[in-house]
């Protein structure tokens, strides 16, 4: 490397190589994408970020954007599972009614999901970048506003606020923690959901271009401590922080391996989430994440800000 690039974060440029990757989801581009390690932060970040790509780098097939995708039996006991992590978020925040926002929500699917888990939850609003998930969040009751959260502008203050698989994907990680602080009611609660990369698998696919890298969509990735830390510098406390499943990362990356060995076939066409291996392996290592939890670290990260 020539230069070294300055981190996201603190600006400074004592980073060093880390790794590079390929888009092996969804092939939107035959590019090597570099990560750098900032020593300081401890987070990876892509350098150079093709934030001005994002037509590009985000097809039309992309998952997020599958508005009413049927509900596997995978996805059920993920929103199973989903339901009671919604119950334990909302426990301790007073109130009658709450409102709610999801970044990077699409259709909203979610908020129905917190709805049902807490009756409370009455006002609901998504800020995404997708045009097609507007009409279905609007039928289901929730305010859209296609946007991203950096030009977000609202007087509304929330209850709630879901950033889930959010935090990675954008150019400046502070800014975003920022900006969900001064939306957030006192007494309110903030729930992101981010990967964590020193993890084994991490480690494994370190130069395979490990699911959780989700190249050339993750910006920026921290460790549990390196997001606790920088969740504290902009202002939060921390009321609940644990390791989650990482089941997508392995699963992608393991598909990879079959496609090099030319045992199993994905494209652009048909990307890996759509393979017919894709909910098998998550249950298996959703299975194995859980069985591994109690003393090793798992590649995603739960974390639950207050103000
Ligand atoms: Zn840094």
């Amino acid at each position: 490397m020539s230069t070294t690039p300055a981190c996201p974060i603190c600006a400074r440029p004592r980073c060093s190589f880390y790794a590079t990757a390929q888009d092996i989801e969804y092939f939107t581009s035959a590019d090597d994408f570099t990560f750098f390690r900032c020593h300081d932060c401890d987070v990876l970040f892509l350098d150079p970020m093709p934030s001005d790509r994002l037509e590009e780098i985000y097809p039309t097939n992309y998952y997020s954007f599958h508005v009413d995708a049927e509900r596997s039996i995978a996805q059920r006991i993920k929103r199973f599972l989903d339901e009671r992590a919604f119950a334990a978020l909302t426990r301790n925040i007073k109130g009658s009614s709450l409102a709610a926002l999801d970044v990077g929500g699409g259709s909203g699917w979610l908020l129905n999901d917190l709805k049902r888990a807490d009756p409370r939850v009455k006002r609901t609003a998504v800020v995404d970048i997708d045009p097609r998930a507007e009409d279905i969040a609007r039928a289901n009751g929730h305010a859209y506003h296609l946007t991203t959260f950096e030009k977000f502008e609202t007087d509304d203050r929330f209850d709630v606020i879901l950033m889930l698989n959010l935090i990675e994907h954008v150019t400046d990680p502070m800014a975003v923690l920022r900006k969900a602080k001064q939306l957030l009611q006192p007494g309110g609660r903030i729930w992101i959901k981010t990967p964590n990369f020193d993890a084994l698998d991490a480690r494994l696919f370190r130069n395979r271009s490990w699911g959780g890298y989700h190249t050339p969509r993750h910006f920026v990735l921290f460790t549990r401590d390196s997001l606790v830390r920088h969740c504290k510098a902009a202002g939060f406390e921390v009321a609940h922080c644990s390791y989650t499943q990482g089941a997508p990362f392995w699963t992608v990356s393991m598909i990879n391996e079959l496609r090099k060995l030319g045992l199993c076939r994905v494209s652009a066409q048909r990307p890996s989430i759509e393979h017919r291996l894709t909910p098998l392996f998550h249950i298996g290592f959703a299975a194995l994440d859980f069985l591994r939890m109690p003393f090793s670290r798992t590649s995603q990260i739960n974390i639950h800000l207050t103000s």
